[in-house]
């Protein structure tokens, strides 16, 4: 037996028989967070049994057409009682936000997640990097619990692997990522469907943004690193918001010399986030953490505060260089 197939097995056993669950993800959710989580909880709900879903932020207005986003609840009820917790798709409890201490109280904590750079926590784990999403090991966690997947849930899990995977793009794609999608279709979903919210959602202001953006890319080390860069001016002269810039990042990665896109973005109260793309060989995942983040080979990211853009730029280049000189990356 796998060690991931004996990890299922204990989640699987410990949750048939837990009556009240509160499922979690990072903060900021992606796609494959809110769809991941949303889908877990209908999964548990078709159960019989009670769960809260707890998101410390509003989600995105990309993301809000998802089935059960309305359920979604930024304040945990005092004191927090719930026969168990799953966290997913976060690779890291200080992504969990601010209520992480209230949340550690619960037990089981079950995690699952398919972060390359995961940093181990909670009670029982289910981690597997080889996974496209945690959407497709929420599928199967779903098939292990014998449970019905609603078409709700179906939309979300579709919805989490097309995220993910870049629309079935990028290296983390499998044959198991395509069976589990096809499983998905078969449940009612239609791809079209998830597309048109997913990526036909620009308004005027957004697609300004990204002109405006994409007038700040530099090239570096004979076209091998592409930079863009966001900032508030440019939020408030193209009326757009920080999750408008989801996805940018996809446009210096796609340049044929391209091996490592980075995307600078000034937040609000000093804070600047960071978003890298690499393809093939290189591995992002290792760079972030050595400036306090983390994320996957292929995608990887950090946030500091109290940092400029340019700040950030000096710092992060020659560390790229020096990688890539090397072969490191
Ligand atoms: P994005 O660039 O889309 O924000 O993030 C890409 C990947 O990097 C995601 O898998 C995300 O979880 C991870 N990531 C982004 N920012 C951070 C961060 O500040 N800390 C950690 N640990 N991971 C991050
Ligand atoms: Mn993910």
């Amino acid at each position: 037996m796998k060690k991931s197939d004996e990890s299922l097995g204990r989640i699987v056993a410990e949750l048939k028989g837990k009556k009240n669950v509160l499922v979690a993800t990072h903060v900021f959710p992606d796609g494959d967070a809110l769809g991941s989580q949303l889908a877990m909880g209908n999964i548990l709900e078709g159960m019989g049994k009670k769960v809260f879903y707890y998101s410390e932020e509003r989600i995105s207005h990309l993301y809000d057409y998802m089935p059960g986003c309305e359920k979604l609840e930024s304040r945990l009820p005092k004191p927090a009682v719930f026969d168990a917790i799953i966290s997913l798709d976060c690779g890291d409890c200080f992504r969990l936000g601010e209520a992480l201490e209230d949340l550690r109280e619960i037990h089981p904590f079950v995690v699952i997640d398919h972060h390359s750079g995961h940093k181990e926590f909670g009670d029982l784990r289910w981690i597997d990097p080889n996974r496209s999403s945690t959407g497709e090991m929420v599928y199967e966690l779903a098939v292990a619990l014998g449970a019905d997947i609603s078409y709700e849930a179906a939309f979300c899990l579709f919805t989490a692997i097309v995220a993910d995977t870049g629309s079935f793009k990028y290296d983390c794609t499998t044959a198991s990522t395509f069976r589990v999608a096809g499983e998905l279709v078969d449940l009612g979903v239609k791809p079209y469907d998830v597309a048109r919210k997913l990526f036909d959602n620009y308004t005027t202001g957004r697609l300004r943004l990204l002109e405006a953006v994409l007038g700040t890319l530099e090239m570096h080390a004979d076209g091998q690193i592409a930079i863009i860069t966001v900032t508030q001016e440019m939020f408030a002269r193209t009326g757009a918001k920080r999750d408008d810039t989801e996805d940018f990042i996809n446009y210096p990665r796609a340049l044929n010399t391209v091996k490592v896109a980075i995307f600078i973005k000034e937040g609000i109260d000093g804070w600047i986030g960071v978003s890298m793309r690499a393809k093939g060989e290189c591995d992002v995942a290792q760079l972030a953490m050595t400036f306090g983040g983390g994320g996957h080979r292929n995608a990887a990211g950090y946030r500091l505060q109290g940092s400029t853009i340019a700040a950030v730029r000096t710092a992060l280049l020659p560390e790229l260089l020096r990688r890539l000189a090397a072969k490191g990356l």
